[in-house]
């Protein structure tokens, strides 16, 4: 296996086609293709290998040493073969890479997310590109503000504290 397949988000679902580094502006380039042979519906789950068309994605990935990194990802559109279904097109979902609609890979989404959450805005922003993820303020709020509120506990045990206006009164 080719060393850059090592640098995949993953190895399970990806096939490195070729790469490129370019060192005039210190970035590696990566093209990728889906190799899932089969994919669900997002809508009625059901698994259907009827490719409709392929297209490119293109994502920023972690960077490697000094270069930034690339993914043009490949995937494809798939026919819904389920007759019922409201969705006649799709295209195939990569959970373990991306997000639908997505300009970044889900693993440098994370590291964005807690550099945000660390420092914030001005401050995270400040420490991206210092590590040469070159992350807006903006973008990095707008993930925080992404992120799912966490679950409200029902308490089990409810404490009240004791009161009173006069001493031995309650
Ligand atoms: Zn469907």
């Amino acid at each position: 296996m080719e060393f850059f397949q090592y640098l995949l988000p993953s190895q399970d679902y990806l096939h490195l086609n070729q790469w490129k580094l370019d060192h005039s502006t210190h970035q590696l380039t990566l093209v990728v293709s889906s190799i899932q042979r089969v994919t669900a519906c997002p809508l009625c789950q059901t698994s259907t290998q009827k490719i409709h068309s392929r297209y490119e994605r293109q994502l920023k990935d972690l960077p490697c040493v000094q270069f930034g990194v690339t993914l043009l990802l490949r995937v494809r559109k798939f026919f819904c073969v389920n007759p019922v279904c409201k969705r006649r097109i799709f295209t195939e979902r990569l959970p373990q890479v991306t997000l639908p609609w997505a300009r970044r890979t889900c693993r440098f989404a994370e590291r964005l997310i807690a550099i945000g959450l660390a420092l914030g805005g001005a401050a995270g922003e400040r420490l991206s590109h210092r590590l040469g993820h070159r992350t807006a303020d903006s973008t990095l709020l707008y993930l925080i503000a992404q992120l799912p509120l966490p679950p409200i506990v029902v308490p089990k045990t409810l404490g009240v504290d004791d009161f009173a206006f006069r001493k031995r009164q309650s």
